[in-house]
C-alpha cells in the first residue's frame, strides 16, 4: 500500500516548492493537483510514466477516492496543493476518508501566498513598535465566519491583517475595518497572482480607493489584500529597529556592548 503526500506546492513560481516537494514530484507514481491555482509549471517535476490527473472539476468524494485508488496501485502519490495545505486547502476533509481506509498520510509545508505576496512588495508583515502579530483570515462569503471572527472585530487589534478568499469582496473589508476604527488613508496592498512569472500585479491603494484601483485593473481571482500598519515602512523617513541587531542587545548568538538584559525574540 503507498502513502498519500499533501504537497504544498508554493505560490506559483515553481521555483517556490520546497526541495522535498520536488524530490516527491520526482518519484510520485500518481499526482492530483489543483489546476486552477497550481501552475502547470510543476508537472515537469514528474516522471513521464507519472499519471496526473486535475482536480479542478471533481467533487470532494472523487478526490478522495481517486487518491486512495491510486494508494493502492503505487508507491508515492501526491496531492499537490496551492500555497500551504493547512490554509483553505480541505485538508483535514481529504486525510479522513484516507485514515478511514488505512492509508498513510503525510503533509509537506509549501509557501503561502501571504508570504509570497509580502515579499513580492518588499513589505515585512511585523516591524518592532509598530505590530508584532498577523491574522490570517478572510471575510464571509458562502462560507460563514465562525463567532467572534467578524472581520470587524478582528480588525480591532489594528494589527497585519492577510485576508484571503476576499478579493470580490472589498466593499465588506472596506466597511469593517473603517467600522473597527481604520483611517480612510489606510494603506492597503492587493497582490494578484503573487510569484508568477509575467502575471504578477501590485495594486497600492488605501482603504478609501483600493476598491476602485482593483476595478480598474479587473481583479476578481487570485489576489491577497495585505492591510497592516507596516506598509510602506521601506520609505519612512525614521523607523523603530528590531532589537536583534541592536549592539546594546544581548542574546545567545552575541554578547552587547551595554548592559541590556533582555533576552533574545
Ligand atoms: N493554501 C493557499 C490558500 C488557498 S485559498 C495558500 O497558502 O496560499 C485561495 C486564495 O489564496 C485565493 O483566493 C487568494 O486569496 C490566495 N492566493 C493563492 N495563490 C495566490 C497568489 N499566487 N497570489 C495571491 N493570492 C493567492
Amino acid at each position: 500500500m503507498g502513502k498519500v503526500w499533501f504537497v504544498g506546492a508554493g505560490p506559483g513560481d515553481p521555483a517556490l516548492i520546497t526541495v522535498k516537494g520536488r524530490d516527491l514530484l520526482a518519484r510520485a507514481g500518481a499526482l492530483l493537483y489543483a489546476g486552477s491555482l497550481v501552475s502547470p509549471a510543476h508537472l515537469e517535476y514528474v516522471p513521464p510514466e507519472c499519471e496526473c490527473q486535475d482536480s479542478k472539476g471533481m467533487t470532494l468524494p472523487a478526490i478522495t477516492e481517486w487518491l486512495i485508488t491510486k494508494a493502492h496501485q503505487h508507491t508515492t502519490v501526491v496531492r499537490l496543493q496551492t500555497g500551504d495545505p493547512s490554509l483553505y486547502g480541505a485538508l483535514i476533509e481529504m486525510v479522513r476518508p484516507l485514515d478511514r481506509a488505512g492509508i498513510e498520510v503525510e503533509v509537506v509545508p509549501g509557501v503561502s501566498s501571504a508570504m509570497a505576496s509580502a515579499a513580492a512588495a518588499v513589505e515585512s508583515l511585523t516591524l518592532p513598535d509598530i505590530t508584532q502579530t498577523v491574522i490570517l483570515t478572510r471575510v464571509a462569503g458562502r462560507t460563514a465566519m465562525p463567532e467572534g471572527e467578524a472581520l470587524e472585530a478582528l480588525a480591532r487589534h489594528h494589527c497585519t491583517l492577510c485576508l484571503f478568499l476576499s478579493i470580490t469582496l472589498l466593499h465588506k473589508v472596506q466597511s469593517a475595518l473603517l467600522a473597527a476604527g481604520w483611517p480612510p488613508h489606510a494603506p492597503v496592498l492587493v497582490v494578484h497572482k503573487a510569484s508568477w512569472l509575467g502575471d504578477e500585479k501590485l495594486i497600492r491603494g488605501t482603504l478609501a480607493d483600493i476598491r476602485d484601483r482593483c476595478r480598474a485593473e479587473h481583479l476578481s481571482s487570485q489576489a491577497l489584500i495585505i492591510v497592516s500598519p507596516t506598509l510602506g515602512a521601506r520609505h519612512w523617513p525614521t523607523l523603530a529597529t528590531s532589537k536583534l541587531y541592536d549592539a546594546t542587545f544581548t542574546h545567545r548568538f552575541r554578547k552587547g556592548e551595554g548592559n541590556s538584559q533582555e533576552m533574545p525574540p
